[in-house]
């Protein structure tokens, strides 16, 4: 069976259109025509890829995406108007792998489509897993284990984790995390890189009872070179 790809798109005659000829290109495709329901199914999760267009009712696509990227690295390509020069920087920001200008060739968004799926989501590229101690994780594949055992990240957690390691002995400031992981303008609870330390203490330190992420009392938090 094809890839499975989620098309969100109020237009009828576009979604339509869309899941005739993907169909035909032999992925298996379901549809949503509101930005709440299509970010229900998104997160049920089950899709490869998901093509999301930026004017929806209910919740708008980068709103749609901004809340599956808190929880998920699906590729997703992003359908929008011409020239909207800020909805392409906003998606690509927010961790769209790519967008595509409506009007567009369906050979042009088969292509993208092919290249999305190919590379997974953006903030999986990186070739080597990056490893502390007993700890590995591996952007490019998006998995995460302590010794043997795998450790269910979710996409945020992940990025956190990734980019503490990315930094090893550089203490990293709480507005430092908060912009690589939620981005600049990010407007939701500050404490919110306290809270997913807490989390991923919870799945890592306390779980193997190590002591991996340290606190650098009000500056930020560091992880150091040798894991202790
Ligand atoms: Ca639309």
């Amino acid at each position: 069976m094809g890839a499975q790809i989620l098309i969100i798109e109020d237009e009828a005659r576009m979604a339509r259109f869309l899941e005739l000829e993907l169909s035909h290109e032999g992925y298996t495709v379901s549809k949503a025509s509101d930005g709440r329901t299509g970010l229900d199914m998104a997160l049920a999760g089950g899709h490869d890829l998901i093509l999301l267009d930026v004017m929806l009712p209910g919740l708008n696509g980068l709103e749609v995406l901004r809340r599956l990227r808190n929880e998920k690295d699906v590729p997703v390509l992003m359908l929008t108007a011409r020239d909207a020069v800020m909805d392409k920087v906003s998606g690509l920001d927010m961790g769209a792998n790519d967008y595509i200008t409506k009007p567009f060739s369906i050979e042009e968004l088969l292509a993208r489509i092919r290249a999305a799926l190919r590379t997974g989501a953006p903030a999986a590229r990186r070739a080597v897993p990056l490893r502390c101690g007993e700890l590995v994780l591996d952007p490019a594949r998006h998995t995460a284990a302590y010794g043997d055992t795998p450790l269910q990240l979710t996409y945020k957690e992940f990025l956190l984790l990734q980019t503490l390691l990315e930094n090893r002995d550089i203490v990293q400031t709480r507005d430092m995390l908060l912009e690589t992981v939620w981005g600049y303008d990010y407007a939701g609870e500050t404490n919110v890189v306290d809270v997913y330390i807490r989390y991923l203490r919870q799945k890592l330190d306390d779980a193997f009872g190590v002591k991996i992420i340290h606190t650098v009392r009000g500056v930020g938090y560091v992880i150091k070179g040798d894991g202790t």
